[in-house]
């Protein structure tokens, strides 16, 4: 690759893949060790380090952790100033480290955070940032290939960063799967430098009121509604109920305020990948299709037979979802 390619950085001097660890209060976002797994891959297939950046406060056992899972390094920032997430400390703290280590690749989670944060770092650095990518690889030069629906969903678009580096990527939560402890931890962690200072910091947070904290992309078991159940959620509730299950929705059944954005599974929703997934009055629509097509058995329940979801359905039920919900909570529970 060359030296000069009139960015005015010297891109042969940037490597590693790096991958965030995203902690909120000592937890650990899921999508962390999912693009640690698929970070592994990578870095492999460049002959790079695995390289994992923890910010927070009192993150030593997320940093063990994050070895354990198979990062080669762990570049940490502990400070107060970090505690509780703001885009401000985060976005300047994560910039600076770029600036001292000079990573090739950066992935961060496409969570609230990460969303909020990558554009902090990538716009000082002048780096490109592939926001909401479904698929990573590298290709014969070492240059990521970030691949993110587009025009819809119709296409399937890969977006190369030629001159600037980092090469950064927003990742969707649920595509890949989760890295898991090796057994084995004999990387490093090593502590950067603090660069952010309250006094600096732009914002304050006054006070927290939690929403959902549902995480549907964690569930086993997702009954799904749609713009069928026309308002009326308890048909689906007792079935989700009956099945252990976890509730989730279209896009148009959120965009009717029926139920809340963090269930919406799709394009611009969640990527689910449960072993069950129930689609209640749901048509099958492309972009609802791309957030559940990992699921392991779908059922769809339509009086429409000719919905398209039937096409992509191992057992469908033609009826009324009002009747067939019921009917089904009742026989598993055995009424
Ligand atoms: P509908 O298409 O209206 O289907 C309702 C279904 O319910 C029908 O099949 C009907 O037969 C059935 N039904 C009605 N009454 C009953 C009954 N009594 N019993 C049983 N069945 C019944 N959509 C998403 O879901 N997620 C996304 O992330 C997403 N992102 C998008 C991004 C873009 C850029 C665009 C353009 C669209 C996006 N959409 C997304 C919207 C998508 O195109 C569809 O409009 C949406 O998925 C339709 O939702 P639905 O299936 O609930 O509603």
């Amino acid at each position: 690759m060359s030296d000069d390619n009139g960015s005015g950085i010297d891109v042969d001097e940037y490597d590693d893949v790096w991958v965030f660890i995203e902690e909120h209060a000592g937890e650990v976002m899921p999508v962390s060790w999912e693009l640690l797994e698929e970070g592994r891959t990578l870095a492999e297939k460049l002959g790079d380090e695995l390289v994992a950046l923890v910010i927070g406060e009192d993150v030593d056992e997320i940093a063990e952790e994050a070895l354990a899972r198979g990062a080669d390094r762990v570049l940490v920032a502990d400070d107060p100033v970090f505690e509780p997430y703001r885009a401000d400390p985060y976005g300047e703290q994560f910039r600076a480290m770029v600036e001292a280590y000079k990573p090739s690749i950066a992935l961060i989670g496409g969570t609230h955070t990460g969303r909020d944060f990558a554009g902090r770092v990538a716009v000082p650095a002048h780096a490109g940032l592939t926001a909401d990518v479904t698929e990573i690889d590298v290709d014969d030069d070492g240059l990521l290939q970030a691949r993110r629906p587009a025009f819809g969903g119709d296409v399937l678009a890969t977006i190369l960063c030629e001159e600037h580096r980092p090469q950064m990527a927003t990742i969707r939560p649920g595509v890949f799967e989760a890295a898991e402890p090796t057994g084995e931890a004999d990387g490093e962690i090593v502590a950067a430098d603090v660069v952010v200072e309250e006094a600096d910091c732009i914002s304050e947070v006054l006070e927290r009121e939690v929403g959902d904290t549902a995480d549907i992309t964690e569930a086993e078991r997702i009954v799904a509604v749609g713009h069928g159940v026309e308002g009326d959620l308890e048909p689906a509730r007792e079935l989700a109920e009956a099945l252990d299950a976890e509730l989730a929705a279209s896009r148009a059944a959120v965009d009717e305020g029926w139920i809340d954005g963090a269930r919406q599974v799709g394009q611009t929703g969640k990527t689910v990948r449960p072993d069950l997934y129930v689609a209640v009055g749901i048509s099958g629509a492309i972009q609802h299709l791309e957030g559940m097509n990992k699921s392991g058995t779908v059922i769809a329940i339509n009086n429409d037979p000719n919905a398209p979801i039937f096409e992509h359905a191992d057992y469908g039920i033609v009826g009324d979802l009002f009747e067939v919900c019921p009917d089904l909570a009742d026989r598993l529970e055995g009424d």
